[in-house]
């Protein structure tokens, strides 16, 4: 049950503190702005390890983590969950000494496949020692899975079957498939094993292609993997929607600059975390989908990831909010229009 009042009419939500599954908080100046909005909306968030130089080992794991946490003000709890980059020929040694510095997950880049991910591994057998260290250890694997040879549309449904080769030869490992974009990946996923889940985003479960590139292009939609259409949307609605402990929120929150996104190559990536909460609620609340919240934003991940229940709560109110043309100096999702619910 959510702790929400639930008339449809209620003026405020409840909720735990939610969970992100998923972020980029990069790096340099611009990090403790990107960590300080995340964390006024969750308690917890899985950083991605994609940075330049990448997060490869203990050191760079801790040495990354604490950068985190000093932007943090003692008024803002909240608990940076690590992960660490797989490479080519990675050893099970630095897979032990990540999971002891505090690694929840190891990330799977498909060479080639997004933003700072050419150095990633051409297919699972070039980490194998890498992944049987962490299903040993209990580190759960973490994908970004696009075929990269695939045409763009057809990356996800394209590395499913690399996937079940995973699944099949290492029987106990725990897997997350990130950022759905597909009906094929949802049925994979609804299908598989219990140690098999996946992270929806916000941007994935709001807007299809059309809203990209269906009247002008929109770049600030543009995102690995790319949104698609409505009856992929529609799957991963229903996903989200069905309750199921499989599928969680991870926001894939990536901020490029501004100049960046609205040049003539731009790179690809969603800044979400400043309002995918207060989206997402008057989402499910629209589709008559309310008591699903709790567990996609503030359960379901942390069972999977075999971590304590959420501390803390976070309260919305239902006052229009015109979303800012600009979040830390980056358009945000749904910059300019307005949502129903706002941070208390
Ligand atoms: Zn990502």
């Amino acid at each position: 049950m959510s702790e929400a009042k639930n008339s449809a009419l209620s003026e405020e939500m409840i909720l735990p503190k939610p969970d992100d599954f998923h972020v980029h908080f990069r790096q340099g100046e611009s990090l403790g702005a990107y960590v300080r909005s995340s964390a006024q909306w969750f308690g917890r968030a899985l950083v991605m390890p994609n940075t330049l130089p990448p997060v490869v080992d203990a050191g760079s794991l801790d040495a990354y983590r604490k950068k985190i946490t000093a932007c943090l003000p003692e008024s803002l709890d909240f608990i940076p969950l690590m992960s660490f980059k797989l490479l080519a020929g990675m050893d099970a040694k630095t897979v032990e000494t990540c999971a002891a510095a505090g690694a929840v997950a190891g990330k799977y880049y498909p060479a080639g496949a997004t933003t700072n991910a050419a150095d990633g591994p051409s297919n699972p057998g070039a980490v194998s020692e890498a992944l049987s260290a962490m299903e040993s250890a209990g580190v759960v694997l973490s994908i970004h899975g696009e075929d990269p040879d695939a045409p763009s549309l057809e990356r996800e449904a394209a590395f499913l079957p690399a996937l079940e080769k995973i699944l099949d030869r290492w029987p106990r490992l725990r897997i997350v498939l990130e950022h759905l974009s597909t009906r094929e990946a949802v049925d994979f996923v609804a299908k598989g094993p219990e140690r098999l889940a996946a992270t929806i985003t916000a941007h994935h479960l709001l807007f299809t292609i059309d809203d990209m590139m269906g009247a002008g292009l929109n770049p600030h939609l543009f995102c690995k993997p790319p949104i698609k259409s409505a009856a992929d949307r529609r799957a991963l609605r229903n996903a989200a929607f069905s309750g199921s402990p499989k599928f969680f929120f991870g926001s894939d929150s990536a901020p490029h600059a501004r100049a960046a996104k609205e040049s003539a190559r731009a790179p690809g990536g969603v800044y979400s975390s400043p309002t995918a909460i207060p989206a997402l609620l008057g989402l499910f609340e629209s589709e008559g989908a309310l008591e699903a919240l709790k567990p996609f934003v503030a359960s379901s991940g942390a069972r999977f990831y075999r971590l304590p229940a959420p501390q803390g709560r976070l309260r919305l109110l239902r006052e229009p909010w015109t979303v800012p043309g600009e979040i830390d100096g980056i358009v945000p999702m749904c910059a300019g229009s307005e949502l129903a619910w706002r941070l208390a």
